[in-house]
């Protein structure tokens, strides 16, 4: 099959590192944005300062000049108590982030089509023919889903996915107080299961602060607005400088193949976002990341698509597992009792989570079952 031309549906984090890797590849690459220039994506806009991605792709300076950059997260258990993990963050606004990505992907000869909406894909021994909203096709050899947590298209290819768990909700205010570490707060929803707040120092003496929890039914507007009032004295709080957005996060990675002929997922279309942070920056631009240069060696005429399906299984084992497994014991009243107490007890613990959240070290490693043993 030749590959020449790729088509990239969604200008986020994961279409536009693909973008650029297919790009600096000399692959003819277009993306597909149905927003704007500086288009707004609802987030709490935090990744790990040493982010793996960006580094390979000679980025990372260029983003850690535009951010605000902070050395700690504070984490705080449902009774208060609290764990300080030294690991290095940056918060910047995604309209700023994801605009630099896309700039970036025209600099390497890639194209962006803004304003475009594909609403259709037909795919083909000879290609692809995607459509957009208003009836106009554009052919090329291959497409990548990058639509983030919609997956309509997809979905329309045959991919299955199941209920989407986690719905967040975020607003900025002012920095008052001048907060300099991330903050995040876990607590118990009404139907006992996990929920998170956060507020993350951004560019601009800005707080983007925000609440996520699982299901549909989560009230999250009345939770974010409790949130506000309740913290008043850490955060401080003086009014929202933007209406509070919220959107749904596909996290806990997708078991299942993520190809198919002539198409890849990336991003949340293989629900890239991890449990218990829900951070999904870093893993949706480490799979667009890895779906290019999957498409580099298919274009050799190896057999990549496969090894790219295996390097995300291994990323599941070793990354996925590991946070869903925390999740899990973090909601119960003792788990979460415990996490912060064993968190607080060992230097050892906090510095390997401050690992994990740099990718540094598998996420099994936080708790490994021989160290929860020694402590109970
Ligand atoms: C409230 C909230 C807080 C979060 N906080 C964090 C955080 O602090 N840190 C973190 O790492 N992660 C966070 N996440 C998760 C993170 O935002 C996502 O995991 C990440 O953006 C996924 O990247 P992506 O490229 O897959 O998709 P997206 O970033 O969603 O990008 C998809 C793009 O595709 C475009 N698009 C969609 N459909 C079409 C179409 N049919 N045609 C053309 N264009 C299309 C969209 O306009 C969008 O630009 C948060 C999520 C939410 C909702």
């Amino acid at each position: 099959m030749k590959l020449k031309r790729v088509l990239i549906v969604g200008g986020g984090p994961s279409g536009s590192s693909c973008g650029i890797t297919c790009a600096r590849g000399g692959l003819e690459t277009i993306v597909f944005e149905k927003g704007n220039p500086y288009r707004d994506k609802t987030c709490g806009d935090t990744i790990p300062a040493n982010q793996k991605t960006l580094a390979n792709l000679g980025l990372i300076e260029g983003v850690k000049k535009r951010s605000f950059l902070v050395d700690s997260a504070l984490i705080h258990g449902f009774s208060g108590e609290r764990v300080e993990i030294r690991t290095p963050m940056m918060t910047l606004q995604r309209s700023v982030f994801d605009q630099f990505l896309r700039d970036e992907l025209e600099s390497r000869g890639g194209k962006v089509d803004y304003g475009v909406n594909i609403k259709g894909i037909k795919i083909s021994d000879e290609g692809v023919e995607i459509t957009d909203s208003s009836g106009l096709n554009y052919e090329g050899d291959f497409v990548v889903l990058a639509t983030g947590a919609n997956v309509s298209l997809a979905r329309s290819l045959g991919f299955e996915y199941s209920d989407n768990p986690v719905f967040a909700l975020r607003t900025y205010i002012e920095n008052v107080n001048k907060l300099n570490s991330n903050y995040f707060w876990l607590f118990r929803s009404e139907t006992n299961l996990l929920g998170y707040a956060w507020a993350f120092p951004s560019p601009g003496n800005i707080l983007n602060v925000g609440v996520g929890t699982r299901g549909k039914d989560a009230k999250l507007k009345s939770k974010l607005e409790n949130f506000l009032q309740d913290k008043k004295m850490i955060i401080g709080n003086s009014g929202n400088l933007t209406e509070p957005k919220g959107a749904p996060i596909r996290i806990g990675m997708r078991n299942a193949l993520n190809y198919g002929s002539r198409v890849i997922l990336v991003g949340e279309n293989i629900n890239c976002a991890y449990d218990l942070t829900a951070e999904g920056i870093g893993p949706a631009l480490e799979s667009g990341y890895l779906a290019g240069k999957a498409l580099l060696g298919f274009k050799e005429g190896g057999d990549s698509l496969k090894d790219y399906q295996e390097k995300l299984v291994r990323k599941r084992e070793e990354f996925y597992k590991g946070y869903s497994q925390i999740a899990n014991l973090v909601r119960s009243r003792y788990g979460n009792k415990l996490f912060l107490r064993i968190l607080n007890n060992s230097e050892k613990m906090r510095v390997t989570f401050g690992d994990v959240i740099q990718e540094e070290k598998p996420s099994k490693n936080i708790f490994p079952m021989q160290s929860l043993l020694n402590f109970l």
